[in-house]
């Protein structure tokens, strides 16, 4: 077996962390040495660590397309999601999908538990793609917000943004005393996606910098001008008063760094990741098993590979993979009450007819991808297969 004599590692796990790229690590490390003041104070130091903050925030705003009082800096994309839901005044209904993040869906549960508001979870297409007519049909006059995520987590599926923004505002043409502001969770999105807010036609947008090669526990909400949001943490008025605690500087410095950097790589890294990626599912379609990709083949992020193979348990493969240096990720198949299966998974195969909800393997490439990388998953995920097959399938 070649690639445990050369101990050579693969990383297909993008979607859920990304090194911190060099020129980030530069730029933080400078910030973690020279400029410890606290951005409050009004001395130098302070200054100077006030100018930091402030020049990331242009950055990050310019290439939102928004103005800088539009960007609320937070610990990563879940206090974000946190803020754009628990931080609106006067919440009464909530339109999502469910396939939602964690981070967005349990913030509806804990709403709708404690009566704070009521949540439509409109069910997305087998190809994990929510239609904006279903969205269309779930709003009503007392709609205060639409969330729907930019790009899913776990099966890459992009979700029809622009067209939900324009559903919206045909429906407040109609019923204009309803207010409705739509929220897009963009995590998984700001690597390949135009993540534009005017373009979009967004009022609020979730992005954080642990999967961009930036560092992690940073990120940011964009609030559009005149949208009133109130602080979730209480303390300082930091962040003009919406988000209170110092700001980690060296993290938010890395995260406009990061930022720009993808921003001006986006396009050409899309390209080259389609290619890869469509090789991948090419290959792995071809394998001499049940293989069945989740979601969308087309309208997917261009890293994410999504694949079920029954029968084989998934951890199992993870396991057996990350033994010969690949690591990939996985959700087990759904036990009733196991926290670990898929939502997103039951969700698009449940609409298939499927009686079991199945396991689920993502494979999700990164700047370091190359070719030689997924034909090195290949052969090694088929050998594994044909070890299993015997056990498991027959
Ligand atoms: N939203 C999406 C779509 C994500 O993929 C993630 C993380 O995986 C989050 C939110 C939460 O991000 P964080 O853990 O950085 O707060």
């Amino acid at each position: 077996m070649k690639l445990i004599k050369n101990s050579r590692k693969i990383y297909l796990d993008s979607a859920s962390a990304t090194p911190t790229s060099a020129e980030v690590l530069k730029v933080m490390t400078k910030v973690l040495r020279d400029s410890f003041g606290n951005p409050g104070a009004i001395h130098e130091l302070g200054v100077q660590s006030k100018n930091i903050v402030e020049d990331a925030r242009k950055k990050i705003s310019s290439i939102l397309g928004a103005h800088t009082d539009e960007i609320i800096f937070t610990s990563g994309a879940t206090e974000a999601n946190n803020l754009a839901l628990l931080g609106l005044p006067n919440l009464r209904h909530i339109v999502t999908t469910n396939i939602e993040h964690a981070s967005v869906l349990e913030v509806c549960k804990h709403l709708e538990k404690n009566k704070l508001a009521s949540v439509t979870y409109v069910e997305v297409e087998e190809n994990g793609i929510v239609s904006p007519l279903k969205i269309k049909k779930a709003l009503r006059p007392e709609t205060t917000l639409v969330s729907v995520m930019y790009a899913n987590n776990e099966i890459g599926t992009i979700q029809p943004i622009k067209e939900i923004a324009k559903v919206i505002r045909h429906f407040q043409k109609l019923n204009p005393n309803s207010k409705i502001l739509l929220h897009t969770d963009a995590a998984q999105a700001v690597n390949y996606l135009d993540i534009n807010t005017i373009k979009l036609g967004v009022d609020l947008m979730t992005i954080g910098s642990g999967k961009i090669y930036g560092p992690k526990g940073v990120g940011a909400l964009y609030v559009k001008r005149g949208v009133n949001i109130s602080k979730i943490l209480h303390g300082g008025d930091q962040e003009s008063g919406r988000r209170a605690g110092t700001e980690n500087i060296a993290g938010i410095a890395g995260f406009s760094e990061a930022l720009d950097i993808t921003e001006k790589m986006k396009s050409k890294e899309s390209v080259r990741l389609i290619k890869l990626r469509d090789y991948f599912w090419a290959k792995l379609s071809k394998l001499a098993f049940d293989v069945s990709l989740n979601g969308d083949a087309v309208d997917r992020l261009p890293n994410n590979i999504n694949i079920t193979i029954p029968k084989i348990p998934s951890d199992l493969l993870v396991v057996e993979l990350s033994a010969h240096g690949i690591y990939i990720s996985e959700k087990s198949a759904c036990k009733s009450g196991e926290k670990k299966s898929s939502h997103v998974i039951k969700a698009i195969r449940t609409i298939q007819g499927e009686t079991l909800d199945s396991g689920s393997l993502r494979f999700s490439l990164g700047r370091e991808t190359t070719k030689k990388d997924i034909d090195d998953t290949l052969f090694m995920l088929a050998k594994i297969l044909e070890k299993l097959e015997p056990w498991y399938v027959k």
